[in-house]
């Protein structure tokens, strides 16, 4: 998607360790035109899929996922990293790897909100090495719900994450793939 790319390339600063900081329109401060832009995208990407939930996990794939859910009128579930105590009830748990905080968290929704007729569609902010989205796949699976794909805002595809889990017959839309970056700059695979 050439104006995600466009803000990438303008706002995106890349730091040690492959991580790429976006926090002027998605992952801190965020860019709500742009989020909706995406999320028509996807849901054009998605058309006559007969997707009924999207499935995200918090915090930063929450705007991506309503941007997708407003788009499709349909409504978006997160994945949350607490079980706080306005949570109640039965709940499907896993574990994520995180990427960035480079530790293990446990992830729960509640039963109620995924139900064996939902058509799901993962959605998150990065894919690199597809941790988050083993573990939402895996909820779905607990659930015994259809899994209908992902959609990532930015893949890092010199991270091996999204193709593997191609390999493994997910039908993966990410709006924009990174081939490779550095301080120098960022170069894009042809989609
Ligand atoms: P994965 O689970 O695919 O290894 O990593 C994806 C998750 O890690 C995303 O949910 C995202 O929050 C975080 N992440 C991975 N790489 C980056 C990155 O380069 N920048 C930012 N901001 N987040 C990342």
């Amino acid at each position: 998607m050439k104006a995600l790319e466009d803000k990438i390339v303008t706002e995106g600063t890349v730091l040690p360790g492959n991580v790429l900081k976006v926090g002027s329109f998605l992952n801190h401060q965020i860019d709500c035109d742009l989020i909706m832009e995406m999320g028509r995208e996807i849901a054009r990407l998605f058309k006559g899929a007969a997707i009924t939930k999207i499935l995200t996990v918090e915090a930063s794939g929450i705007a991506v996922a309503m941007g997708a859910g407003a788009a499709m009128h349909v409504p978006v579930l997160f994945a949350k990293k607490n079980k706080t105590a306005n949570v109640s009830g039965a709940i499907y748990t896993t574990a994520i790897h995180s990427y960035t905080h480079g530790v293990d968290y446990h992830v729960m929704v509640e039963k109620k909100f995924l139900k064996q007729s939902d058509v799901v569609l993962l959605v998150d902010d990065f894919l690199a090495n597809g941790e988050a989205l083993r573990g939402l796949a895996d909820l779905v699976n607990q659930a015994g719900a259809s899994l209908a794909g992902a959609a990532c805002a930015i893949e890092k595809g010199f991270q091996k994450g999204g193709d593997a889990l191609r390999q493994q017959g997910l039908r993966i839309e990410s709006l924009a793939i990174i081939e490779k970056m550095s301080e120098n700059g960022i170069v894009f695979r042809k989609q």
